[in-house]
């Protein structure tokens, strides 16, 4: 029987002295003892700590994958439909144990917790075990040249997908991933970020109490190392959430084999305001888009162009909510704002803010880290900025917002198309029909109008440019979790 390689430590049982925090290894790096340990990124509070894979041990993991697949694949997809729909239902009565997790080892709120990882997965889960049948069907192909011959597409299970994720949505990106990979029949060997391991052995331990077979789901730890083994271990698939530098690397690692991938990656999202929207109003939405979770959203709003005539009413008014925001500890149910995860993600933070002010840019609220022992920065809005600085062309993933003036519409629109990221932007307007003429100018897997961020299980989502390869959700998604068969035969 296939066995599950559960490299998790019991979370009371820490391998080394918490009461000496000056000599802890730093978030995100192995320990002496060959371990990977989970602080709260608010308090420093040691969360506990699972044991780094070794590339034999990823090789096991894939191996026994394989074996529960074979089992697996072999059950009709409505015993898996059943299973999963069970572990949906396991969610919804566990959403707070989970949701405090999240909370302990990413420093999110509970609320984003909640309704942005542990009620999206139980969603995406109903969605897909509803659907799932009705998509994966076999589909008759007409052949009308051939009237003696019969034609059609099948879609079978690839076999064991790696999936690699990020810290940013510790829950419910690799929980979507491991979903579609199950209802097409798949194993799956996760190795999450280096940063939040801990809530993806409460994936796998969730998925086998709500009856996946052991083994099926396997979880390796470790940094980049680990997932570089991975993609070298046997898998038939990689699918990567993450930054568009690892993802060019696990690119370049896959082709030698021609290995399948999907990359999910990062992006620099616009928001483009025209000219005829009530600054305030605008302001309270364009903030919220760009300031969930800390900023830390492949597809938050993370540059905003404003026509001059208005420029500085929008700049006071994001100013304004940038002050009023309550930053702490995501358990503090008053907390607006979390920490920034970790500590590297917090320095470049620190790095692009620094940067641009050195260049002349002004902190119309924010601009500099909070002095506490927690990962904390000031929400910061950035005004008097122009394209060509870091922190405008480049992905900051934190809570700092550049606001940049624009003169003519064409001009903004090709601004913000003048970069390799291509995930997803949106235009503002009190006339929705003339920002779909521009939101369509823009080249983006998403685009919206008059809103931002929202994001379903049927809408395939994925990146233009260097933003992705591939879509996840929605059919389309679906079907990437499979291998296109076309049986084509004669009648006799
Ligand atoms: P990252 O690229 O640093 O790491 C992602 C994962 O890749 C981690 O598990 C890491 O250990 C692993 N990794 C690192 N080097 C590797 C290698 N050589 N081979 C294989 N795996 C390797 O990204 P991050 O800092 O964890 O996440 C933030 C980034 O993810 C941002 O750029 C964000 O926009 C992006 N992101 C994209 C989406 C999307 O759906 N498009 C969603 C969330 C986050």
């Amino acid at each position: 029987m296939a066995e599950t390689a559960s490299q998790a430590l019991p979370l009371d049982g820490p391998l080394f002295d918490d009461s000496a925090p000056s000599v802890r290894p730093p978030q995100g790096t192995v320990t002496p003892h060959g371990t990977l340990a989970v602080y709260e990124p608010g308090s420093g509070k040691l969360v506990g700590e699972v044991r780094v894979s070794t590339p034999a041990q990823v090789r096991e993991a894939a191996a026994s994958a394989r074996l529960a697949q074979m089992e697996w694949s072999g059950r009709p997809l409505r015993d898996r439909e059943a299973i999963l729909l069970a572990f949906k239902q396991l969610l919804l009565d566990r959403a707070e144990e989970v949701g405090d997790l999240i909370v302990r080892e990413n420093g999110k709120t509970k609320n984003e917790a909640l309704f942005m990882e542990v009620l999206p997965v139980a969603d995406l889960t109903h969605y897909f075990a509803k659907h799932a049948r009705k998509i994966l069907r076999d589909e008759k192909l007409p052949l009308h040249m051939f009237p003696h011959k019969k034609s059609y597409l099948r879609y079978y299970p690839r076999g064991v997908i790696g999936i690699i994720s990020p810290w940013n949505y510790p829950f419910s990106i690799p929980g979507g991933d491991v979903v579609m990979s199950l209802l097409a029949g798949n194993g799956v060997v996760l190795k999450p970020s280096e940063f939040t391991p801990l809530i993806a052995e409460k994936l796998r331990s969730l998925l086998e109490e709500a009856g996946v077979p052991r083994g099926l789901v396997q979880v390796v730890h470790g940094r980049g190392d680990v997932g570089a083994a991975l993609i070298q271990s046997g898998v038939n698939m990689i699918v990567f959430t993450g930054s568009v530098a690892t993802g060019k690397k696990v690119a370049a690692a896959a082709a030698p084999d021609l290995k399948r991938t999907t990359l999910e990656l990062g992006g620099n999202d616009p928001a483009i305001l025209l000219d005829d929207v009530q600054p305030a109003e605008v302001a309270d939405r364009v903030y919220r888009y760009a300031f969930a979770n800390n900023g830390q959203i492949c597809s938050a709003i993370k540059r905003v162009y404003v026509p001059e005539k208005i420029y500085d009413e929008v700049v006071d008014a994001l100013a304004d909510h940038a002050r009023a925001a309550k930053v702490g500890d995501g358990s503090d149910p008053e907390t607006q704002l979390g920490p920034i995860n970790n500590r590297p993600q917090y320095d470049r933070v620190s790095e692009l803010v620094a940067d641009a002010l050195k260049g002349g840019a002004r902190a119309a609220a924010g601009g500099k880290p909070i002095d506490s022992p927690g990962n904390f920065f000031e929400p910061t809005i950035l005004a008097d900025i122009a394209d060509g600085t870091r922190i405008v062309d480049e992905e900051q993933f934190g809570p700092a917002l550049p606001v940049i003036p624009y003169r003519d519409v064409d001009d903004a629109v090709e601004r913000a198309n003048a970069t390799h990221f291509g995930l997803s932007g949106s235009v503002w307007s009190g006339d929705a029909d003339r920002a779909a003429e521009v939101a369509e100018r823009l080249e983006c897997g998403t685009a919206w109008v008059n809103t931002h961020l929202a994001l379903a299980p049927h809408q395939p989502f994925g990146g233009a440019k260097w933003s992705g390869l591939g879509v996840e959700n929605g059919p389309w998604g679906l079907y990437g979790f499979t291998e296109l068969q076309v049986l084509h035969r004669a009648k006799h």
